[in-house]
């Protein structure tokens, strides 16, 4: 199953008929018949095979039908994990017309749905799914959607489009060539017909954007055309960032930082919350230098890095600096994390302009580093973003003057370190590179990581280096991953500390572990981190994690952890 966050595409088994969700359900009568091939929403007196089926209500007079195809009682059968769930199979909202109108409503409905035991079951969205919508319920968790508010949009007039609503009879040129709009007529089954077209192709979008794990990008650019939606956005980012931190990736894909609310994206949000958690520098580097961040990604390779890069090594004391990226919406990227995700995946429009909520977080973080991690030496050598983080440094030296890029500027750079960083005291060749890495296993695994790099030795060519102790090699830092992959050996290291554990039932795993053997996971665990299985303190794989901690608790089927390397059986 792929997912992104809440959303997920899913198979929806009815019947042995099976339909891949995100999906709409069609009401289907003689009035409204529902579009060919489509998945129908009957009433339970009419549903056939492979139907979501409305229940009949106990004080109807409606006939009952003995054999239920997926009920919405709803209740529907199948779920991406469950065998079957003989009760309601669906979990839904009540109210979804009151939900339209109150955010926090609609939060508190989202958050009872997604952060309890409804997690897993498939989820209904009745009434709320027009288009230009779907993006965002689909963000929220929502699986299937009903065809209402598209028929009741169009018996209103409304011409649906992604990004809002028009007037159907005052659209000069319709701008869509369905073929509901080019049949040259106009008449509600035109309109129903080009609602119905405009909603299953967004839905296409959604499931694209899933899996690609580019949603969020689609979602903050879709609740523009309602106020409502936007309130949601901010008010599930600010309040209930763990719900959506939990189920957020640790490795995702690149994406545009290009909207007010990129800054709280749950990864981004993340990244600032576990530097200030988690993060120590590298013991040796005691000079802090402040540089801007680069188009290009990971900053090493741009030019003006390497340019920056080139300054500090002609001082002669590169082993004590200790550079940090100042970046919007990261806020704060320390060089040895830089490969680590969203390190290296963002894109940001450069303008020149620091808008006052990303001021002031800069202004936080910087004051947060300079704080925590004391150092002997600050030095300020940034563009556009220097007003804000000089105006929280305290005792440092500007030697950007504004223009860091400058031939003048990266001399007296050189000079700064030079004359005022503390003289080198001969660090054993090599220690720099393990104190960076060691930076990065706690930014990675917590206090747990540093256990990788006691006694370490850390060698290879960037971006690819090492770990090992005694000629055994404990794990390896990938470019592409930007994290470090364990081995078996390093693995047991983290099992010491429970950190990052899978614990399951006593048996050796072959392959992949699926859920079925899984007794607890630790709850720090994310979807893509590497984690150690365990049985009884003992390590017997080691792999990629496929679902969160509290999915592994629930579900009852799906690949729990990807695994890597296994304990041979004893013979
Ligand atoms: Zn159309």
């Amino acid at each position: 199953m792929e997912r992104d966050g809440l959303a997920r595409i899913g198979s929806l088994e009815i019947d042995d008929i099976s339909v891949r969700t995100p999906a709409i359900a069609f009401v289907d009568t003689e009035r409204y018949p529902a579009p060919p091939g489509a998945l129908k929403l009957k009433r339970e007196w009419t549903g056939g095979k492979g139907d979501v089926v409305i229940a009949s209500s106990s004080f109807s007079a409606e006939p009952k039908r003995s054999e239920n195809h997926a009920l919405l009682h709803p209740g529907f059968r199948g779920s991406p994990y469950a065998e079957e769930h003989p009760r309601d199979d669906f979990a839904l909202p009540r109210d979804p017309a009151g939900l339209l109108l109150d955010s926090e409503k609609f939060i508190a409905a989202i958050t009872g749905l997604k952060g309890g035991q409804d997690l897993i079951r498939p989820t209904f969205c009745s009434v709320m799914g027009t288009p230009q919508r779907l993006a965002f319920l689909a963000y929220c968790g929502f699986d299937v959607f009903d065809s209402i508010p598209l028929i009741m949009s169009a018996e209103n007039g409304w011409y649906l489009t992604t990004t809002g609503q028009l007037v159907y009879d005052k659209v000069e040129e319709l701008p869509c060539s369905c073929p509901a709009c080019s049949a040259g007529r106009r008449g509600k089954d035109e309109l129903l017909h080009h609602n119905y077209f405009t909603a299953i192709n967004e839905l296409r979008l959604v499931k694209h954007s899933i899996s690609e794990g580019m949603l969020r990008e689609l979602v903050e650019s879709r609740i523009r055309s309602e106020p409502w939606m936007v309130q949601n956005l901010r008010l599930l980012d600010l309040h209930h960032h763990d719900l959506l931190e939990m189920h957020a990736s640790i490795k995702g894909t690149r994406f545009h930082a290009g909207s007010k609310e990129s800054l709280t994206r749950p990864d981004v949000l993340r990244w600032r919350k576990r530097l200030e958690q988690r993060y120590t520098r590298p013991e040796g580097a005691r000079v802090l230098l402040l540089i801007p961040c680069s188009a290009k990604k990971p900053y090493s390779l741009s030019q003006s890095h390497m340019r920056f890069r080139q300054a500090i090594w002609d001082s002669g004391k590169a082993n004590l600096v200790h550079e940090v990226i100042v970046t919007s919406p990261l806020g704060l990227v320390p060089r040895e994390l830089e490969l680590f995700y969203p390190a290296k995946d963002y894109d940001i429009p450069v303008t020149g302009h620091w808008d006052r909520d990303e001021k002031k977080m800069v202004e936080e973080m910087v004051s947060w580093l300079v704080e925590s991690q004391k150092y002997d030496l600050v030095i300020s050598h940034l563009g556009d973003e220097r007003e804000p983080v000089n105006s929280v440094l305290k005792d440092f030296m500007d030697t950007s003057h504004g223009s860091p890029g400058s031939r003048e500027s990266l001399l007296r750079l050189t000079d700064a370190i030079k004359a005022h960083a503390p003289e080198m005291q001969g660090p054993k060749r090599g220690a720099r590179d393990v104190d960076d890495m060691r930076s990065l296993c706690r930014f990675q695994f917590g206090e747990a990581g540093a256990d990788l790099c006691e006694n370490a030795t850390v060698y290879g060519r960037w971006p690819n280096l090492k770990i090992t102790t005694d000629r055994t090699q404990l794990g390896m830092l990938t470019g592409e991953r930007g994290m470090v992959s364990l081995t078996l050996e390093g693995a047991a290291l983290l099992a010491k500390r429970d950190s990052y554990c899978v614990e399951i039932e006593d048996f050796m795993p072959k392959g992949n572990l699926f859920v079925v053997g899984v007794k607890k996971a630790g709850k720090e665990i994310r979807i893509g981190d590497d984690v150690v299985v365990v049985h009884d303190k003992e390590a017997r794989a080691v792999g990629v994690a496929r679902m969160t901690p509290v999915e592994m608790d629930l579900a009852e089927r799906g690949e729990a952890v990807h695994v890597r390397h296994a304990l041979a059986m004893p013979i």
